[in-house]
């Protein structure tokens, strides 16, 4: 078996966010255009969460984009989070909002979430995005399995024909990235907690995508000769939720992590929020 390619996100995002740059530093250029801005919103005190929201705040920075910092104590309620989605969605200067999932027990994350206009929702976390990038409409894809899928484009992974196998069902990981892999013409199994004999269907897979959350859960010996590896799960050390070690020799071709998945997910919400400033600039109200 020759070596396993090594899908870089790292170097990828840096690429896309040079372009980001570029296209940011044109847009302030022109007639009537200000700095683009996303609105980030944290609840509560997770150290997780505040790390993810401060690595996309300095993302905003370095491309030239401002971000507006929203912070909610734990014990805010459904309808407090509300009424700051709202405010934000009537706010011209904010061209995309981004709710840190996730929110405290006590909020209705859906609610709060469908509740981010569809042109302002550049992580891509509505139900309306979701059904409208399923039936193959234009939407701001959910930021991790779009950039999954930009990850697989640029190396020009083939997903036509072949079958691909997704571990893990939540609504911004699992199944918007069964639905973009389907979109390509991928054939689809999505698994989940009650799933049976799921080594026997990840041995089908050519491709294999763990979105489960727990650390180093698929098994190097669970994996075809060949099949390509996105390991999407960020556990602390950092691992993810594929055994790569055991894995990735097995594989053509596997997402590192880190360096993987997570530097994408990044550059993708941050390419999605200049498309909404440059959609707002040119007096679009379409997404
Ligand atoms: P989640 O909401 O907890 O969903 C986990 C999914 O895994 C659920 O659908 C669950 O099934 C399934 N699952 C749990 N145990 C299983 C088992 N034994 N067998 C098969 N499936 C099982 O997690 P998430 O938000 O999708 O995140 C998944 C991973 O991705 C985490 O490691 C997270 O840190 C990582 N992540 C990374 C990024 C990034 O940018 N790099 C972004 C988002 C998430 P049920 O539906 O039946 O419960």
């Amino acid at each position: 078996m020759p070596l396993p390619q090594i899908l870089d996100g790292k170097t990828l995002a840096k690429t896309l966010e040079e372009r980001n740059r570029l296209r940011v530093e044109s847009l302030v250029a022109g007639a009537g255009a200000s700095v683009p801005i996303l609105a980030t919103i944290l609840v509560g005190g997770d150290p997780a969460s505040a790390t993810y929201v401060k690595m996309k705040r300095n993302a905003c920075r370095r491309v030239g984009m401002d971000s507006r910092r929203i912070e909610l104590p734990e014990d805010t309620t459904t309808a407090q989070l509300l009424d700051v989605v709202d405010g934000l969605n009537a706010d011209p200067d904010v061209h995309g909002i981004l709710l840190q999932h996730p929110v405290p027990a006590q909020i209705d994350e859906r609610a709060c979430f469908d509740r981010i206009a569809l042109r302002k929702d550049v992580d891509g976390v509505t139900t309306q995005g979701f059904g409208r990038m399923a039936m193959g409409e234009h939407a701001h894809g959910s930021a991790t399995p779009a950039g999954i899928m930009k990850l697989l484009d640029h190396y020009k992974v083939q997903i036509e024909g072949r079958h691909a196998v997704v571990v893990g069902r939540s609504p911004i990981l699992g199944k918007p990235m069964a639905f973009m892999l389907l979109n390509k013409n991928a054939t689809v199994t999505i698994c989940h907690s009650r799933t049976r004999d799921l080594p026997e269907l990840i041995r089908q897979a050519d491709i294999v995508v763990g979105a489960v959350g727990r650390p180093r859960f698929i098994q190097g010996d669970w994996i075809k000769e060949g099949a390509v590896l996105v390991d999407a799960g960020y556990n602390p050390g950092p691992v993810g939720d594929i055994d790569l070690e055991a894995a990735a020799a097995r594989s053509s071709a596997y997402t590192p992590v880190p360096g993987g998945v997570g530097p994408m997910t990044i550059a993708t919400l941050i390419s999605q929020t200049v498309d909404a400033a440059e959609r707002y600039a040119g007096g679009s109200d379409e997404i």
